[in-house]
């Protein structure tokens, strides 16, 4: 494959015209800095602050941080400031970032779809312990999300997490974020395809790679070989989904340009085929594309999704072979849309004879001293390890089939359930005011009592119920595809005072009829009125639903 690196090899973009105004693209010669962030990365490469935290800042504290590592960089390692305690949600839009900040971090561990042993669970444990107030929040980027981290322990944290091969590297910042594989690859039944080695070789070849560590903004990678496209693909910037040619067999199909926020768009079908031995240089391809003719000059348009709206699929495709690959892709229709879960919760058949099990936190709230007592489990039934999900779940896998029930209820007592209610199951929730500076509103506490409410009023439901909470229109919890999707806004209560509330978006879903939901003006609940708002909601659909009618319908 051809050097694809910018500075040493330009593409030649014979075929794509210069546009007409300025959007900061590499490719067309916009080289100078339109914007803060983009003069920053310019300025230094964001990766260097690695050094300058393990030699300089966590021996010399907070007060030293470079206001623009400390609000820039600082991302690149997977860290954020978190928002300063007791600010509420009217003034997050109204403050400078400065007066938002805490002198405590966030800090993303990414796992990247790999298997988390015993000994990787129980050291994610303990660093919640130690270091993090006992946070360990598993989020759905399948990453283990700390809170209260000081500075100061930021090496002995890193050095924790290398010795079981973990990192925060490029955990957030304008680079290839955490990357959602399949939580079963290599061990479910009806697997199409294993990808873990791509996924490794992508994380070796790209990561900490400064070629790729100034991209436009963030860069979503997900990749599965289970027909349940148990990845979010539609929501990705990359997405490679499992499929069978029937002459070459089983390899990935590529989509791109999918992402949420504000401007939602689901991912484009290439409909190709690739096999899996070609998936990391497609990936580098594509991420080539984002880096080269990705828009610079405004934050809210350098997603990768406009430029794929702009050109369309097949420009798109067109400029990846001609440009990038120098060779045509195999054209095959995409895999089918599949229905139903896609969280692996409950006890499944492996390949080998053994068995795996999902199960439940309740949002992904789960504690460093959980994480402990997981791993003691693990140990003590001699299973391989777990995984996280793109859905805030856990899933152990190769359980003994003689030891799966006793090795359920010893979870259940620590919280995970493999056999969780529909609202469990089915609830997710992003940061929320508790530490995120973007928040306007809670969404974590918000979602959990939601939840028990939910259970209470309705404790058993035949069809599948998705509610989606979040706490600002940033999605990172997928406000959009949900039944419930709830973005967190001020609304006005009965007596006209300014409250946390929700606008919701109603009826939305990924997999087969992947659509966004609906929202009208008047969806708007307040946080205090949400499990009325919700019950009210489900109740109508129950009694006036037809005959294998769906809620989204
Ligand atoms: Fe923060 Fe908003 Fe993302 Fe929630 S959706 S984690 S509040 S940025």
């Amino acid at each position: 494959m051809a050097d694809l690196r910018f500075d040493s090899q330009p593409p030649k973009h014979t075929d794509v015209p210069r546009p007409r105004r300025a959007e900061g693209q590499w490719s067309f010669g916009y080289r100078e800095p339109l914007n803060k962030n983009e003069e920053s990365k310019k300025n230094d490469d964001p990766l260097n602050v690695r050094d300058r935290i393990l030699y300089t800042y966590s021996k010399r504290g907070f007060d030293s941080i470079d206001p623009a590592d400390l609000r820039g960089r600082f991302r690149w390692l997977g860290l954020y400031t978190q928002r300063k305690p007791g600010i509420d949600g009217g003034k997050t839009g109204a403050l400078e970032e400065e007066e938002l900040d805490d002198r405590y971090f966030m800090l993303r561990v990414r796992s990247d779809g790999k298997l988390l042993s015993p000994a990787a669970v129980r050291a994610l444990g303990t660093i919640g312990v130690d270091y993090a107030r006992d946070t360990a929040d598993v989020t759905d980027r399948e990453n283990i999300q700390y809170h209260w981290i000081d500075i100061k322990d930021v090496p002995s944290i890193w050095e924790r997490l290398d010795e079981v091969g973990l990192h925060s590297m490029e955990a957030c910042g304008d680079s290839p974020r955490p990357f959602l594989g399949s939580p079963v690859a290599g061990v479910a039944v009806d697997e199409i395809i294993d990808g873990t080695s791509a996924l490794a070789e992508i994380e070796r070849r790209y990561l900490n790679n400064k070629d790729f560590s100034n991209l436009p903004r963030k860069f979503k990678t997900a990749l599965t070989g289970h027909p349940s496209q148990d990845v979010s693909p539609e929501t990705n910037d990359v997405s490679f989904v499992g499929s069978v040619h029937p002459e070459h067999g089983p390899g990935f199909d590529v989509w791109v340009g999918g992402g949420l926020s504000t401007n939602p768009m689901l991912a484009q079908k290439m409909g190709v085929w690739i096999p899996l031995e070609d998936v990391p240089d497609v990936w580098e391809g594509v991420a080539s594309i984002f880096r080269d003719y990705g828009y610079r000059r405004l934050r809210s348009r350098a997603r990768l999704k406009f430029l794929v709206a702009d050109w369309g699929i097949e420009k798109f495709q067109e400029v990846l072979e001609n440009e990038y690959l120098g060779k045509k892709l195999v054209n095959l229709e995409s895999p089918a849309s599949p229905v139903g879960h896609r969280d692996h919760i409950g006890v499944h058949a492996q390949k080998d004879g053994k068995s795996y099990i999902g199960v439940a936190p309740s949002v992904g709230r789960v504690s460093g001293t959980l994480l402990v007592q997981l791993a003691d489990l693990l140990e003590e039934y001699g299973v391989a390890g777990a995984r996280l999900t793109p859905y805030q779940k856990i899933v152990l896998i190769g359980v003994d089939n003689d030891k799966v029930e006793a090795l359920i209820e010893r979870l259940d007592e620590i919280g995970l359930s493999a056999r969780p209610s529909n609202w469990r199951r089915n609830t997710m929730a992003c940061t929320g005011i508790e530490f995120c500076k973007l928040a306007i509103v809670d969404t974590k506490e918000r979602a959990r009592s939601l939840v028990t409410e939910l259970e209470r009023r309705f404790p058993t439901l035949d069809t599948p119920i998705t509610v989606n909470v979040n706490g600002c229109p940033n999605a990172c919890a997928r406000t959009q595809v949900a039944d419930f999707g709830l973005k967190g806004q001020l609304v006005l209560d009965d007596e006209g005072q300014q409250v946390e509330g929700f606008q919701v978006h109603l009826g939305g879903a990924t997999g087969l009829g992947a659509n966004f939901g609906r929202k009208l003006r008047a969806h708007k609940v307040t946080s205090e009125g949400l499990d009325d708002y919700v019950s009210n909601v489900v109740t109508n659909y129950l009694v006036d639903r037809k005959e294998d009618e769906i809620f989204a319908d």
